[in-house]
């Protein structure tokens, strides 16, 4: 018997990535496609149909080989696969992606916040190594989060748990968050974060820095300054991996799972980051939970969307 694939789609609001991944969670085949969100999105579920459809012809296997479609998109879901809130992709609220993807491809559908997939991914075939209890930290642009518990996406009343960037921990004077409020960790432990760290302290002293000497400095040239020795840069980081070593505490008080995996472009900084948020985590975690979970950089990089939204799919049909 022909073997059985399961396609993944990672949906952003500039690029979808698509994947055909096998039940061991290896992929077989990954493209992308720039995202089509012109005129509210309209064309973006027949296009993620097409683009399976044409890729399935090129390979010459038959779509009954498909087990199913798993998709990750930046948004809230309901349990159903209703995507509350759409914004990047330009859909009206309460958009039943699932229910019009199954209508268009015919064949089932899960779908499931990014974040969550990124987690997911990173459980099944990462830095989770299969533990069943995980929080994946996501460190680009903004901060995003996925919570499992049990081997489960946690999702809350409204879909809008694990959003763990939107957790204060700058109680006073803190930099406006998109959200609207102000202090959320992301606007301090990105790579947006970490910039407005480093350029709050040049106008505040008169230090020499190296990023003195760029117009525009990046996350990766603060955190390489830093590691050079650049005082402004080095507290900029450091300032960086406290509060996210801070919220990480407050997660594993409240959860105790197995690992908690950074992911995202921010963590390629690598060890001192790594060391530096160990050394704030260990001092606020409770002591039975410091000496049992464990924060690991992610693994998966890129492809941990693909193949979480693959497992969606995969436990389907292990149910
Ligand atoms: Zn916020």
């Amino acid at each position: 018997m022909a073997t059985s694939l399961i396609a993944a789609v990672d949906l952003g609001g500039t690029t979808t990535k698509l994947a055909f991944i096998n039940t061991s969670g290896e992929i077989v085949v990954g493209w992308k496609v720039p995202t089509d969100v012109s005129n509210h999105g309209s064309r973006i579920i027949k296009n993620i149909a097409e683009e399976i459809k044409k890729k399935l012809l090129e390979m010459s296997i038959s779509k009954d080989q498909l087990l199913g479609v798993g998709v990750g998109a930046p948004g809230p879901f309901s349990e159903s696969g209703v995507m509350y809130e759409a914004v990047n992709l330009g859909w009206r609220k309460n958009y039943p992606l699932k229910a019009l993807l199954e209508q268009e491809i015919g064949l089932p559908v899960m779908v499931e916040n990014d974040a969550n997939c990124a987690a997911l991914g990173e459980m099944w075939k990462g830095a989770g190594g299969g533990a069943e209890n995980l929080v994946c930290v996501t460190l680009g642009t903004g901060v995003g989060g996925g919570v499992i518990v049990n081997g489960k996406i946690v999702r809350g009343a409204r879909g809008a748990a694990g959003e763990i960037g939107h957790m204060t921990v700058v109680t006073e004077k803190g930099f406006v968050c998109n959200c609207g409020k102000s202090g959320c960790l992301e606007t301090v432990s990105s790579a947006t974060g970490v910039v407005r760290l480093a350029s709050q302290q040049l106008q505040t002293t008169s230090k020499a820095s190296f990023l003195r000497t760029k117009q525009n400095f990046s996350a990766k040239d603060v955190f390489e300054a830093a590691k050079m020795g650049d005082e402004i840069a080095a507290f900029a980081a450091q300032q960086c991996s406290y509060y996210l070593g801070l919220a990480l505490s407050h997660l594993a008080n409240t959860l105790n799972p197995d690992v908690i995996v950074i992911g995202g472009g921010v963590s390629k900084a690598g060890d001192p980051l790594l060391q530096s948020v160990r050394k704030k985590f260990n001092e606020c975690a409770f002591t039975p939970v410091r000496n049992s979970t464990n924060i690991d950089l992610a693994l998966l990089g890129n492809e941990a969307g693909v193949i979480g939204a693959a497992w969606l799919i995969k436990q389907k049909l292990m149910e």
